[in-house]
């Protein structure tokens, strides 16, 4: 994928309507109070919207929320798979699921972030929309409604991306979040409209484009989490490019088993072993160097205050779980990032989420805050355990879209990216 896209600065915005796909999708508070819970993604989308404002254009910004259920039949029927008594699902209660996933809250928080008022639409491409869309001024920024009211998005309907490029001249997309969907909104508006990136997608494809391109050697990927069997294309991908593999997490000790550990209650798949063989034997072939850890802290039982105590990889004993690398392990993980030039790292070391066992997580984010390398972070929960554990402004990138990062890192092309104009 050529990540060498064309972005804002190259294109006069000037006078046009710049459709500007964001990634407005904001955790609300459970109450149906509308209320915002994190904000991060609204003030991350504010210096492509200021960018474009300034320099004469008129914003027409969308974005998906939540899932919503677009029909009601189709409402009813998933409800009834939850559990719900069909009896009991009425239109005003589907209704009401659409209005809790209404972007009226995020307009309101836009406005007061942006500090002028944002005109919202009641709907996506209906009157209302193309009517506010057809009177917006230079300057001026409309908000459309969800665009998963829209039955046509997700399955990336020619005539709703057609309907929605109508209304404008340029489209602009900046929701990394979403681009490794192909929506109407997130790649379909495209083929009726020259496309350019927003600064978000721009930094991401700098950063992790750049480090899966053209990284500064030796290149690093730290691989965690809980599963192989979700990692699989990102391992694959990582092996054709870096220098050293570090494997961490609950990814650990199917390696370890495989490898004829014994790993006691510790997160395994059984059928991933094989492969966990092969991906060291391809690394071995490959000459990349492969640290798998040499201890590991194990617990009594799934719980923040399990009773603890440290012993070698493999050698776990029955009833006890690994939660986290050992001392000796963080020791030799540090040292392998120490003299990097650019380090990938996706997926916890333990269960950062547990204080007692997040050691490993966050002594691998020390290390990186201390080297010169650049460091990207991938992946939600990467992100979160970072963020969590303060070491979030000391990393050069933290990627903001999590399945859309990890897909990026698998080498896979990220539709919502290949349909923007190259360079
Ligand atoms: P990301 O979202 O960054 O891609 P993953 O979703 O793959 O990361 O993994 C994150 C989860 O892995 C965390 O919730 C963490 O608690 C869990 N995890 C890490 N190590 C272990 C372990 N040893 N046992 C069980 N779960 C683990
Ligand atoms: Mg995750």
């Amino acid at each position: 994928m050529n990540y060498n896209k064309k972005t804002v600065r190259d294109i006069d915005v000037a006078g046009k309507k710049v459709l500007l796909r964001c990634d407005f999708n904001v955790p609300m508070a459970k109450d149906s109070s509308g209320v915002i819970t994190d904000d991060k993604r609204i003030v991350a989308a504010l210096p492509t919207i200021r960018y474009l404002l300034e320099n004469g254009a008129a914003v027409i910004a969308c974005s998906h929320m939540g899932k919503p259920q677009p029909s009601f039949d189709k409402w009813v029927q998933k409800q009834t798979e939850k559990g719900k008594d069909p009896a009991t699902l009425t239109e005003a209660k589907w209704q009401k699921s659409l209005a809790e996933l209404s972007l009226k809250p995020v307009a309101a928080r836009l406005a007061e972030l942006l500090e002028m008022p944002v005109i919202m639409a009641a709907d996506v491409v209906g009157e209302d929309a193309r009517a506010k869309a057809a009177a917006l001024q230079p300057g001026q920024i409309l908000l459309l409604e969800n665009t998963r009211f829209e039955k046509g998005e997700t399955k990336n309907d020619p005539a709703l991306a057609r309907a929605m490029a109508d209304m404008a001249d340029l489209y602009v997309s900046d929701a990394f979040g979403a681009v490794h969907r192909a929506h109407a909104s997130t790649a379909g508006v495209a083929d009726y409209l020259p496309a350019v990136s927003g600064f978000l997608i721009q930094k991401e494809l700098d950063f992790i484009g750049g480090a899966l391109a053209n990284p500064k050697r030796p290149l690093v990927a730290i691989l965690g989490g809980s599963k192989v069997s979700s990692k699989i294309g990102v391992i694959n991908n990582l092996l054709e490019i870096a220098d050293t593999i570090i494997i961490g997490g609950g990814m650990a000790y199917t390696f370890s088993a495989a490898q004829g550990g014994k790993v006691g209650d510790s997160l395994l798949e059984a059928d991933w072993m094989d492969y966990s063989n092969e991906m060291v034997a391809k690394a071995a072939a490959k000459g990349v160097k492969l640290l798998l850890p040499v201890d590991t802290v194990i617990a009594d039982r799934f719980a923040p205050d399990a009773a603890q105590q440290v012993v070698k990889a493999g050698e776990i004993p029955d009833g006890w779980q690994g939660l986290d690398i050992g001392p000796e392990t963080v020791k030799l993980y540090c040292d392998a990032v120490k003299d990097a030039g650019t380090v990938i790292w996706n997926g916890p070391m333990g269960v950062f989420e547990f204080a007692a066992f997040a050691k490993g997580t966050e002594a691998v984010a020390e290390a990186l805050s201390k080297t010169e390398a650049t460091t990207i972070i991938g992946g939600g929960d990467s992100a979160a355990a970072v963020q969590q554990l303060g070491y979030a402004d000391k990393m050069t990138h933290i990627s903001t879209g999590g399945g859309a990062s990890l897909e990026f890192m698998e080498g896979k092309e990220l539709p919502g990216v290949a349909c923007l104009l190259d360079k």
